[in-house]
């Protein structure tokens, strides 16, 4: 008989991968996702210890599920709950102490041993888990294939967990050391999934560009290597990764950016902050200016790269003057996307126990004017593309009648009047309209010309 699976996930695409991928585990025992947790037999918060007061909102949302979990018993049901990802990683013992109808806590790297320990505590009342080890077995040599995928687009985890511990974050000690992918089984993944009408994978890491995967030669492959490999998989339109650190770019990786056609012009290199001095209190191990000479590289080879990075203002010790640095690579840069957050203390990180930490107020007042200036470049950005022609994959249909919507090279959103059979086909449209959040644009034809060259590499549909 099916059982009802609510998953609620919490973060970044990992964590949506990782859910997909628990899904995935517990079909055999008879889980499908419903889209509300009333009636569920099981839920799962898959949570995320990047934002601010993570683990408050994740108490409240259980608060929230015991009530619902206490009206199904009085009907003589039951549903059990459970809390995956990085904040179970990182406060297990406690979510179980404070949270006492919680039945099972479990961290990112034990989700393969989801479906025994759900089978364990679905046959034995009263048994409560608690699974946060960093095992000895990589988790992926024991999931099941991922069921097929419903869209275009995809993610693929390459690499997770982090050596770089940067003094604001807690990857490191919740998703534990890097740990890479073997090739094959990257490539297996992908040849799946464009199988199942997939066009474009965003590949995925905490620090993607430090994948080191086993290669099938019996070498290392770097992520450049991959790449070129993944490139060769026919129907595979486009090709990202996300999220990199500045010093895991290489040469080859760089070069891949000039040679692969089938990698998007559109790279995530979050840089944080532009000030030396607060770059080696993050321990970042690299210079505002080593970041300038980068993005230079990275331009010579891909003349139409598009740069999307992250900031936090505020960190402590940041001087007016270190923010002014910041501002100063903004502009240095121009970047077409931006995430910018004021620092919070993560408990467990080196900087959370430093003692200048910057006032709120002054946190409010660096984030409102960085925020400014990024907007100021988006704008810029997307007017640039009024009157080009991109080449736009189509994902969804749109609102409004007729219309259909997809993403540029650039992963804006452009609507377009055009059929319905244009889903999962690229083609090339004219855009005639910068609206506040995405484009809107006119099917311009297979011969129009481009402002770039990524519509060679894309199937043009006909
Ligand atoms: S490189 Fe990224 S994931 Fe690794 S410690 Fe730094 S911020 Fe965290």
């Amino acid at each position: 008989m099916d059982k009802k699976l609510y998953l609620k996930t919490y973060g970044c695409q990992m964590n949506a991968y990782d859910s997909m991928r628990m899904a995935d585990v517990l079909a055999p025992l008879g889980y499908r996702m419903v889209d509300a947790p009333a009636g569920a037999d099981l839920v799962i918060l898959n949570t995320c210890h990047i934002r601010e007061k993570a683990a408050e909102k994740v108490y409240s949302e259980l608060g929230r599920l015991r009530l619902i979990k206490e009206d199904g018993e009085r009907l003589g049901r039951r549903m059990l709950i459970a809390v995956a990802g990085c904040v179970a990683q990182a406060q297990g013992e406690e979510i179980l102490g404070r949270a006492p109808y919680v039945d099972i806590v479990f961290g990112p790297q034990t989700y393969h041993r989801l479906a025994d320990m759900v089978a364990r505590v679905e046959r034995e009342a009263g048994v409560r888990l608690l699974d946060t080890e960093f095992p000895a077995e990589d988790k992926f040599d024991f999931l099941p294939e991922e069921r097929a995928p419903q869209g275009v687009t995809a993610f693929l985890t390459i690499q997770e967990g982090c050596d770089r511990f940067c003094t604001f974050c807690v990857v490191p000690y919740t998703r534990g050391g890097e740990q890479s992918r073997p090739a094959a089984a990257v490539v297996a993944e992908a040849e799946r999934l464009v199988a199942a009408g997939v066009r474009e994978i965003t590949l995925l890491g905490q620090n993607v560009n430090a994948y080191h995967g086993a290669g099938p030669d019996g070498g290392e492959w770097r992520l450049a290597a991959l790449v070129r490999r993944l490139a060769r998989i026919d129907g595979l339109a486009r090709i990202r990764y996300t999220t990199s650190h500045p010093r895991d770019m290489d040469d080859d990786l760089i070069a891949a950016h000039g040679e692969v056609t089938k990698l998007m012009p559109f790279l995530h290199l979050p840089v944080q902050s532009g000030s030396d001095r607060v770059l080696a209190a993050m321990n970042r191990r690299h210079s505002a200016d080593d970041y300038r000479r980068l993005i230079d590289r990275l331009r010579a080879a891909r003349p139409d790269l598009a740069l999307s990075s992250d900031f936090i203002v505020g960190f402590p010790g940041e001087s007016d003057k270190d923010f002014a640095a910041t501002l100063a690579l903004v502009n240095d840069t121009g970047f077409a996307q931006a995430f910018s957050f004021k620092y919070s203390p993560r408990p467990g990180t080196p900087a959370a126990d430093a003692v200048k930490q910057v006032s709120e107020a002054v946190k409010d007042e660096r984030l409102a004017g960085l925020q400014q200036l990024l907007r100021a470049q988006q704008d810029a950005f997307n007017r640039r593309q009024l009157g080009s022609v991109l080449p736009v994959l189509f994902q969804d249909i749109g609102r409004h009648d007729g219309q259909v919507v997809g993403r540029s090279p650039y992963l804006q959103p452009v609507h377009v009047l055009a059929p319905a059979r244009l889903l999962g086909k690229s083609a090339p449209v004219r855009i005639a309209e910068v609206l506040s959040n995405s484009l809107r644009g006119e099917l311009a034809g297979a011969t129009a010309g481009t402002n770039g060259h990524n519509l060679v590499e894309e199937t043009v549909c006909t």
